[in-house]
């Protein structure tokens, strides 16, 4: 029988240390053997997802095509390993309660004291295992949200240690990653933290297989020999994670460090040849030695936290890499573009994205930067909210109806050229019920989209609750803005073009979930084209 083998990774010391990355990069590793990984994250937060969370706490919502609201750390995994999580990607805390006090409703446990142990850690246990179930993995890796001694991580470490004693050391093992910091004073990499980290993980019962230490130094052997003694780890096992000029070293480094070979040799499995990583070093390659700058602005509302927009300044880089391109962000604050000369923010771009976003804060300086563009031919990329703010500048500024607006910013406009969905306004509840997920589009051939696609069947991922407003559709298209691509079922309009103009493009989807390192998006490889395009010739 086909045997699913499972990696946790946990965290000590502080959080940040990037989990993720380092969870990606092992995967990267495995899948260049040959072995088929997926990569699951499990937050220790009561929310149901992190579709109710402000930005500013948890960065990006990463969105699915099964339509799941998670994590920003499944987008590195995709992002890595070229291949689509799901729902069963991200468990929460508040899923995990959810369900068990749904089935408590049901009476399936009637009779018994619904408790921590064994019901949740069941329920945690049953979650871990449902992606092995399914037959499709050699290596499942989950990673433990938050930092070992949290109290709400307790129960997902028991959770761990009751697979581990269940499932024995050649079929599951716990890498733990900790940070070794450097005292200037003494000029010395300290250990201390990383041994009380284990110290709090074994007093829950779990030894760490491997240790994974995050340093800004490379590690003598006195500190991999004192972290082995003290950490009952076996030297081999201690593996440096040193800073990284990108995060796209990361898989390498591990390599040399030969983390890859320590997990399958502790798990059992044919170690191989070494993984196959040409068509990722052909990307570094390129990534490394680009041939050109551009600059482009990212307008948005939460530009002070740049992992608000994670997915969108990754979309940049693996197109940019593509096109030989080193792609330069400015972090423009939409409020800015209110009160600004705005000249002086946007003259130096070679191309404009207006972010995603919810609510009125800001969308006059969008809109503002969406005319700019559109007016110095700059080539913009509008999406979502940022599509739906060309959208409404266009009514403004070109059909003249100057209260044009969303029905989401101002309820009575008299031009409601973004309305809210018909599907949408019966709905009450605000979590996990927008327009979430994968849909189809069809695409005109005579496109900036068709040919950044050559297709005319796409399928992109969406969450918005409101769309152009099709009852004005001819008056955008007599005067130059058309609809060039739009859901077959619903005619719902998913892309507006402005026809007069080198590359203006705004998508009611988010392009920036669907773009790897392997397989960058064609729409940012579109438009980052068109932007060098037009520094070339400016
Ligand atoms: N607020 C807009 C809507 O709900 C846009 C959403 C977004 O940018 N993701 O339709």
């Amino acid at each position: 029988m086909h045997q699913t083998k499972y990696i946790f990774v946990t965290g000590g010391v502080t959080s940040s240390l990037g989990k993720g990355i380092i969870a990606a990069s092992l995967a990267k590793l495995l899948q260049g053997k040959g072995y088929s990984v997926t990569i699951q994250k499990l937050d220790p937060y009561i929310n149901i997802d992190p579709g109710t969370l402000n930005p500013y706490e948890h960065g990006e919502c990463y969105v699915t095509d099964d339509g799941a609201e998670t994590d920003l750390d499944l987008g590195h995994y995709e992002r890595f390993l070229d291949t689509p999580t799901s729902q069963a990607n991200n468990v929460t805390t508040g899923r995990i309660y959810q369900a068990v006090i749904d089935k408590e409703r049901k009476g399936e446990y009637l009779g018994k004291t619904v408790q921590i142990i064994p019901h949740i850690t069941d329920e945690i246990k049953h979650r871990i295992q449902l992606l092995g179930k399914t037959g499709e993995y050699d290596i499942v890796i989950t990673e433990i949200g938050g930092t070992i001694g949290d109290i709400e991580s307790l129960p997902y470490v028991e959770a761990v240690r009751q697979l581990l004693w269940e499932m024995g050391h050649t079929n599951a093992l716990v890498i733990h990653l900790t940070l070794l910091p450097y005292l200037s004073t003494t000029g010395e990499l300290k250990t201390k933290p990383t041994q009380h980290s284990v110290k709090s993980l074994m007093q829950s019962g779990v030894s760490p297989d491997i240790l994974v230490c995050r340093t800004e130094y490379p590690m003598n052997d006195d500190i991999k020999n004192k972290l082995a003694l003290f950490c009952n780890v076996e030297k081999q096992a201690i593996i440096e994670s040193i800073d990284a000029e990108t995060i796209y070293d990361v898989p390498n480094l591990m390599l040399q460090e030969g983390l890859d070979t320590v997990v399958l040799k502790k798990l059992h499995l044919p170690i191989k040849e070494p993984a196959d990583m040409r068509k990722w070093n052909d990307f570094l390659k390129k990534l490394k030695n680009p041939k050109y700058t551009i600059n482009i602005g990212l307008i948005g509302k939460y530009v002070e936290l740049h992992d608000a927009y994670k997915s969108i300044v990754e979309s940049t880089i693996h197109a940019g890499a593509a096109n030989d391109v080193k792609v330069d962000i400015y972090w423009i604050h939409s409020e800015d573009l209110e009160t600004k000369h705005i000249p002086d923010l946007l003259q130096h771009l070679d191309g404009i994205i207006v972010a995603p976003g919810f609510g009125s804060r800001g969308i006059e300086g969008k809109i503002k930067a969406v005319q700019y563009a559109r007016e110095h031919k700059i080539p913009f990329l509008g999406i979502c909210l940022g599509m739906q703010m060309a959208v409404i500048e266009f009514a403004r500024n070109v059909l003249g109806l100057t209260d044009a607006n969303s029905t989401e910013m101002d309820p009575t406009t008299q031009n409601p050229v973004i309305d809210i969905m018909e599907s949408q306004k019966s709905i009450t509840d605000k979590g996990g019920t927008m327009r979430l997920g994968s849909w189809d589009c069809k695409l005109k051939e005579e496109s900036k989209a068709y040919k950044a696609y050559h297709n005319t069947k796409i399928a992109e991922r969406h969450r918005h609750r409101y769309e152009f407003n099709n009852s004005y559709l001819d008056r955008f298209e007599k005067e130059g803005m058309l609809a060039t691509g739009v859901n077959p079922e619903t005619n719902l309009v998913e892309i507006i073009e402005v026809r007069d103009h080198p590359w203006f493009v705004g998508v009611q989807y988010h392009p920036e979930y669907k773009s790897t390192i392997l397989t960058p998006h064609p729409l940012f490889l579109g438009f980052i084209n068109a932007g060098l395009e037009y520094s070339l010739t400016k």
